[in-house]
């Protein structure tokens, strides 16, 4: 029965995963190397909570509650000896990931579940580094995660059945939807949303239409909430670039070769909702769009 998590990394997603159990009544151990980044997420957290109680989904007493059942650690082997779950939201580097696991297998119990939240990193290279690869898991979440049902569960090589069962039902119990799949690269939802985008930016690199006509296209054509251009700035499209070469390695398929437009925008420093400016501009600090069509190539 898992009643304690640890969440490693405090970031964008790890923030989220925290609320998400907090909220749902687990001991959380929110774990990153920055303390100040820790501090942010908890003051992220507590604001997430104002939205939601402003809209009446939730209550000051809900917010209370699930601050309470979270503490904060800088240090992994201090962080997970007492979880029965861990889920990894470090930075997507695969040496860090590697590294972290081999720290979190060697202080976690014995019993407890290793579930990592990468957007493209294999699951079965991150369970070889373990001593229990039959127990380690992807648990993809989607941003934000208090928002979004979906959560993709990836079965490495070696996960165990019961470990794959554990976690659909707790996922579940978050109320997500579990969508279990196999480690490969991409998993699902980025090797199909992925090459969506690149052929985007291929369209708007080979001057077939502007940025605004693509994702008007897509928006009012195809019913996507927000245009794939507009969506790789709100990912990231550093992100975007390194699931590409993930796809591009794994497969050996020139169908996923990263489009040099976008791999110049990387270079250019260009990341999207990041840095203020990617296909579209943004005010600084926030999502808001100030430019629609200041783009160049
Ligand atoms: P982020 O950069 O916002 O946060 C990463 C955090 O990890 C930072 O706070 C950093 O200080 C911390 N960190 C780095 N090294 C650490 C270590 N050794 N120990 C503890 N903490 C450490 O990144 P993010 O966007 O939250 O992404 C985290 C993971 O989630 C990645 O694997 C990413 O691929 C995946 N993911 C991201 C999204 C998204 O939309 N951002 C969606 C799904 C999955």
């Amino acid at each position: 029965m898992i009643k304690q998590v640890s969440v490693i990394g405090a970031g964008t997603m790890g923030n989220g995963i925290a609320h998400v159990f907090a909220q749902h009544g687990f001991s959380v151990t929110l774990i990153d190397v920055s303390a100040p980044q820790l501090e942010k997420a908890l003051a992220t957290i507590a604001k997430n909570f104002d939205r939601q109680i402003a809209k009446g989904n939730s209550t000051e007493a809900d917010k209370s509650t699930a601050l309470g059942n979270i503490i904060t650690a800088t240090d992994i082997p201090s962080g997970v000896k007492q979880a029965d779950l861990v889920i990894e939201a470090a930075t997507e580097n695969m040496d860090l990931k590697l590294s972290i696991f081999k720290q979190i297998d060697a202080a976690a119990p014995a019993a407890c579940i290793l579930a990592t939240n990468t957007s493209s990193i294999s699951i079965t290279k991150i369970a070889s580094v373990t001593n229990r690869p039959d127990a380690v898991i992807g648990m993809h979440f989607m941003n934000p995660v208090p928002v979004m049902k979906l959560v993709e569960i990836i079965n490495g090589y070696a996960t165990k059945k019961e470990v794959t069962e554990t976690i659909v039902a707790m996922s579940k119990q978050l109320g997500k939807v579990p969508c279990t799949v196999n480690d490969y690269p991409g998993f699902i939802a980025n090797r199909i949303l992925m090459p969506m985008i690149n052929e985007a930016v291929c369209s708007l690199y080979e001057g077939v239409a502007g940025v605004e006509e693509i994702d008007t296209v897509m928006k009012l054509g195809m019913a996507h909430p927000m245009g794939p251009l507009q969506l790789a700035d709100f990912i990231g499209l550093d992100v975007c670039l390194s699931i590409l070469q993930v796809l591009f390695d794994g497969f050996g398929n020139p169908k996923y070769a990263p489009c040099p437009l976008l791999v110049n925008m990387v270079t250019a420093g260009k990341l999207g909702v990041k840095r203020g400016e990617g296909f579209y501009s943004y005010t600084p600090g926030s999502k808001e769009l100030i430019v629609s069509n200041q783009f160049k190539k």
